[in-house]
């Protein structure tokens, strides 16, 4: 009942010239989206060159991430309300590396989720543990704390709307794939935080995908689990022929 979502996340590569020649080669092999949701999420300024390319195709679209307020004095960043005017579909709030190297915090995150949806914008919400936090067996207090903070005052219907990334910091850009079965574990945490926040049926609509490592290779297992609704793709994204083959998994 959870339509599979299966999100490039290209992070600071391609320009528009590469982005249009990646759809055009995509754009005629991607499954229907009402099988497997395939996403790009694209550098800000190469959103006008992705949503022309991918224009009446299957392929939806993303930005990696956007401000918390529509307009103003806020230099430099990216407008929910200008996304939302473009016909942008997703956006992913929260990734690991804006934790990191642009220090925003779970209210900022919080806060994106809401201009997102007052903006009629789907978050993919990026929550995920250290390798100490890990070590440390702190892993699912961590995630779920993320969460909570990340969807808090959200109604159960914008919940039901939204998708959840978890993405193991030690398992992104390092090749290090979280087993199929850690993977599964954490969603589950995931669903069932949800459940516990809100109620059994959101904690059913929400999907949540895994991202760390995802290759074609390794989509197939994953997808298997039963917790784990699709992937948040780095790496593997940047070529048409590896994005092909992890949208279309089922074949
Ligand atoms: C990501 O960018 O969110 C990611 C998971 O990267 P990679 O697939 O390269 O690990």
């Amino acid at each position: 009942m959870r339509t599979p979502i299966i999100a490039g996340n290209w992070k600071l590569n391609q320009n528009p010239e590469e982005t249009t020649a990646f759809v055009e080669a995509i754009k005629d092999k991607l499954p229907a989206s009402s099988k497997v949701e395939s996403v790009i999420a694209a550098p800000a300024v190469d959103l006008p060159a992705l949503l022309a390319a991918a224009k009446g195709s299957e392929l939806k679209t993303a930005a990696e991430n956007a401000y918390f307020e529509d307009k103003g004095a806020f230099t430099g960043e990216t407008s929910p309300l200008v996304l939302s005017q473009m016909g942008i579909n997703y956006v992913v709030i929260g990734h690991s590396e804006r934790r990191d190297y642009f220090h925003e915090t779970d209210e900022d995150i919080n806060k994106k989720a809401h201009a997102l949806f007052r903006n009629n914008l789907t978050p993919i919400i990026c929550c995920g543990e250290s390798l100490e936090t890990r070590e440390a067996g702190k892993e699912t207090e961590w995630v779920v704390g993320q969460i909570k903070a990340a969807l808090k005052d959200l109604t159960a219907e914008q919940v039901s709307q939204s998708v959840i990334a978890y993405e193991p910091i030690w398992a992104i850009g390092t090749g290090k794939t979280a087993s199929s079965e850690q993977a599964q574990e954490m969603c589950k945490a995931i669903r069932d935080a949800v459940s516990d926040l809100y109620n059994e049926e959101t904690a059913a609509n929400v999907r949540i995908q895994y991202g760390g490592s995802v290759k074609p290779e390794n989509v197939k297992e994953l997808m298997a689990k039963p917790d784990i609704d699709g992937g948040l793709v780095g790496g593997a994204s940047l070529e048409p022929e590896s994005f092909l083959a992890l949208v279309n998994y089922q074949d």
